[in-house]
């Protein structure tokens, strides 16, 4: 698998389908881009599987690089068709991340491409946050000076810390799928939601919770003051969105 995904790229096996992310009116704001496998003899994989094999074997920058690329030739052509204001969301590897060149990457995919920055959103876990915060700063720093701005996705499974999160120069929280889920079991998701959602406000930052299945869960956590909301109740991830 690993050495198939060296060749994902050029041999045109990868695709980006988009799930919507709405606002408390359900108005689609955004899309979250989700990288979907399908290989010739292993069928369809699973990027929970294949993004691990392809950060370890380093193939994970190229195909970084392709999702980059993607998104912003999307963003490019929602521009020419007036759909100006949607925001692309991707999923960036920590290996990609930690790389001393890949400012320069972003840089040359935006600039080969045209897109707008302003309308793109870069997704880091917590995972990032290891050894070397003042790089980790930096880097974000830097991208969001080129107009970017940057999601803590999948927040709460992690290890960072409360003290390392407030030095984080963040835009967004992302809830996990997994606290959602728990909320309509009156467990300890909600109490866990409802503190990230604080958490966020305090600190000015967007907060999107994600797997969003039910009215339920969506009534709960408007009321706990959530403001955007991305899930199968608002839309699966499709490789060709039309309407929205
Ligand atoms: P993630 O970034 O946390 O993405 C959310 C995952 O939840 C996606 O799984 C999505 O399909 C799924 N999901 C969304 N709404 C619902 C819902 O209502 N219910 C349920 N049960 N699931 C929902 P997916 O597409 O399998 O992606 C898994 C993970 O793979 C992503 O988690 C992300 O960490 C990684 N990934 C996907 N695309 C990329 C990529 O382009 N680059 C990198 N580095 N990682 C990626
Ligand atoms: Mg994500
Ligand atoms: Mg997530
Ligand atoms: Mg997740």
């Amino acid at each position: 698998m690993s050495q198939a995904l060296n060749h994902a790229v050029e041999n045109q096996e990868l695709a980006l389908a988009l799930q919507p992310q709405v606002d408390t009116q359900q108005q689609v704001i955004g899309f979250e881009a989700l990288l979907r496998w399908q290989h010739p003899k292993f069928g369809s994989v699973s990027p929970s599987r294949f993004i691990a094999i392809a950060e370890a074997s380093g193939s994970i920058v190229e195909i970084g690089d392709w999702v980059l690329q993607q998104c912003c030739e999307k963003l490019v052509q929602w521009q020419q068709t007036g759909r100006k204001s949607l925001t692309i969301s991707v999923n960036v590897s920590s290996v990609q991340f930690r790389r001393g060149d890949f400012l320069s990457r972003v840089q040359h995919i935006l600039e080969h491409t045209g897109a707008n920055p302003n309308h793109l959103r870069f997704e880091l876990t917590e995972s990032l946050i290891a050894d070397d915060i003042d790089f980790i700063v930096a880097q974000m720093e830097a991208l969001r000076a080129l107009g970017l701005s940057i999601s803590l996705d999948d927040f709460g499974t992690g290890y960072a810390s409360l003290a390392y999160l407030t030095q984080l120069p963040l835009d967004e929280l992302k809830i996990d799928r997994a606290f959602v889920n728990d909320l309509d079991k009156h467990s300890k998701g909600e109490l866990l939601t409802e503190t990230i959602i604080s958490l966020g406000r305090s600190m000015n930052l967007a907060v999107i919770a994600e797997g969003v299945e039910t009215q339920e869960q969506f009534k709960r956590l408007q009321a706990m003051g959530c403001e955007y909301f991305q899930g199968y109740l608002f839309g699966k991830p499709r490789i060709e969105p039309d309407e929205f």
